[in-house]
C-alpha cells in the first residue's frame, strides 16, 4: 500500500528527531516522524541531561552550535511546556568542575586566571568554599571552578514533549513503526518502506542515532556514524542531595528534581551492544564515591545503558546526503545530543524550507567524503 506524501519524513524518534518534527511542524511542514520502538527510548533515555557551553574561539562553528543551543534552551522550556503540556525540569543549576589533588587545583586555577576559561564567568572556588556550595562532596577535594551557565534538563522528558508539541501542531509521530528501505525514483528519495506500506514525501531526514549509518548504507552512502556505549546510574541518596552538576576525574553525577541524582557515564567502544554490564556499575559506583562518599549507601533506582552516535570528529552530520536529492541527515550528536537538540531542529527546519542556514554548512557530511 502506498499512503499519499507528507512533505517531510523524519525517520528515528529520539531527541534529534523529534526536534526536528517539532521545529519542521512550527514552520508549518506537513510532517510524520517514524519510531521504530517508543519515542526517545534508546540514547536519549539513558543520557545525563547537562547543557554546557564552550569557551575558546567564539566564531568556531562548534562553539556557535553549542552556545546557541544553550541559549535556546530558556525560552524553549516554556515554550515546550506550553506547546506539549510537558515540564522538562530545565533548570540553571551550574557545574563544579573539582580538582581531585594539589596538583590537579594548581592547573585549574592557572585555568580561571590566565587558561580557557578566562574569559568566562567561571570562578575559582578554594576546598572550603566548594564544600560550602556542596556540603556532601569528599573531604579530599582541593578546589574547583564553578561554571555558573551551565543547565541540566530532564532528558526522559524532552523527546516526548518535542514529539507532543510536534502532534500538537499537526504532525504525525508513529511509534512501533520500522523503517526498512527507501523509495527511490532515479537520484530523488521520494519516500520510505515501511513493514507494510510505503510512505510519500519531498524530503527525508535520516535522524536515527547511531543506526543511522546503516539506514544510509543501504543506499551506498557514507555516513560514518558509530556507536559507542554509555552507562548512567540513577541513585537516590539517603539524606542530602547535591545541587549543582559535578565533574571530577571522568565521573558526573546530575541532581534531578526528584532529588535523586544521575552517575555516570562510562564511554565504551562496544558495537551495537547495549546491555549494562557489572563492570560498568561498579566503574560508576568508584568514581561517585570519590566524589560524594555518603552515595554508597544510596538506593539504585536504575542503571540505563545507551548507544551515543559517535562521529569522526565528535561533531554532527547536518544537512543533505551527497548524491541524492531529498535526502538529508542529522545525527552524529556524540556526547552532546541532548544539549544540540534545540539548535539541530531549528537549522535542520531552516535547510529543509530553503531557507539556507549559514551554520549547517560547516557540518555538512560532506566533510567525511573518501574518508
Ligand atoms: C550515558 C549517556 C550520557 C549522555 N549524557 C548527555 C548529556 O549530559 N548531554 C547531552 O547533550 N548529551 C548526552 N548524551 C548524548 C545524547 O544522549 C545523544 O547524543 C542523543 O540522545 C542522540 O539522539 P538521537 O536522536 O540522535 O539518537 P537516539 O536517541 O539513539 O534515537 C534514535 C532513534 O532512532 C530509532 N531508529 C533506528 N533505526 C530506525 C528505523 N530503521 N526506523 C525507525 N526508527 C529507527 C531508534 O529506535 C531510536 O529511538 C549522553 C548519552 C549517553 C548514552
Amino acid at each position: 500500500m502506498t499512503s499519499a506524501g507528507t512533505d517531510a519524513i523524519v525517520i528515528g524518534g529520539g531527541v534529534i528527531g523529534c526536534s526536528i518534527g517539532y521545529h519542521l511542524a512550527k514552520a508549518g511542514v506537513n510532517t510524520t516522524v517514524l519510531e521504530r520502538d517508543e519515542i526517545g527510548m534508546a540514547a536519549s533515555n539513558a543520557a545525563s541531561g547537562i547543557l554546557s557551553s564552550l569557551f575558546g574561539n567564539p566564531t568556531d562553528p562548534y562553539t556557535q552550535l553549542v552556545n546557541s543551543s544553550l541559549k535556546m534552551f530558556h525560552e524553549l522550556a516554556p515554550e515546550l511546556a506550553e506547546a506539549s503540556g510537558v515540564d522538562i525540569e530545565f533548570a540553571q543549576c551550574g557545574e563544579l568542575e573539582l580538582a581531585l589533588s594539589e596538583e590537579e587545583a594548581q592547573m585549574l586555577h592557572a585555568a580561571t586566571v590566565e587558561g580557557e576559561w578566562r574569559s568566562s564567568e567561571a570562578q575559582w572556588l578554594d576546598a572550603e568554599a566548594v564544600r560550602e556550595m556542596e556540603p556532601m562532596l569528599n573531604d579530599r577535594i582541593a578546589g574547583g571552578i564553578f561554571m555558573p551557565e551551565v543547565c541540566r534538563v530532564n532528558n526522559q522528558r524532552l523527546s516526548a514533549a518535542y514529539a507532543r508539541a510536534a502532534e500538537r501542531l499537526g504532525a504525525s509521530v508513529r511509534e512501533h513503526t520500522e523503517v526498512i528501505g527507501m523509495v527511490r525514483s532515479g537520484l530523488r528519495i521520494s519516500g520510505v518502506r515501511l513493514h507494510n506500506e510505503e510512505l510519500l514525501a519531498d524530503h527525508v531526514v535520516i535522524a536515527a542515532g547511531p543506526w543511522s549509518s546503516i539506514i544510509a548504507e543501504k543506499l551506498g552512502s557514507h555516513v560514518p556514524v558509530r556507536p559507542v556505549r554509555g552507562v548512567n546510574l540513577n541513585l537516590q541518596p539517603v539524606g542530602r542531595s547535591i545541587q549543582t552538576v559535578v565533574h571530577g576525574g571522568w565521573g558526573l553525577l546530575v541532581p534531578r528534581n526528584d532529588g535523586s541524582v544521575i552517575a555516570g557515564a562510562t564511554v565504551e567502544e562496544a558495537d551495537y551492544d547495549d546491555r549494562v554490564t557489572a563492570g560498568a556499575v561498579q566503574d560508576i559506583m568508584n568514581m561517585s564515591e570519590v566524589l560524594v562518599p555518603s552515595l554508597r549507601d544510596a538506593r539504585l533506582n536504575w542503571a540505563l545503558a545507551g548507544l551515543r552516535p559517535g562521529s569522526p570528529d565528535d561533531a554532527p552530520m547536518l544537512g543533505a546526503i551527497p548524491g541524492w536529492q531529498g535526502l538529508h541527515v542529522a545525527s552524529g550528536h556524540y556526547r552532546s545530543g541532548i544539549l544540540l537538540s534545540a539548535i539541530t531542529g531549528k537549522l535542520m527546519a531552516e535547510h529543509i524550507t530553503g531557507a539556507k542556514p549559514d551554520l549547517i554548512e560547516h557540518f555538512s557530511p560532506t566533510r567525511f567524503r573518501g574518508a
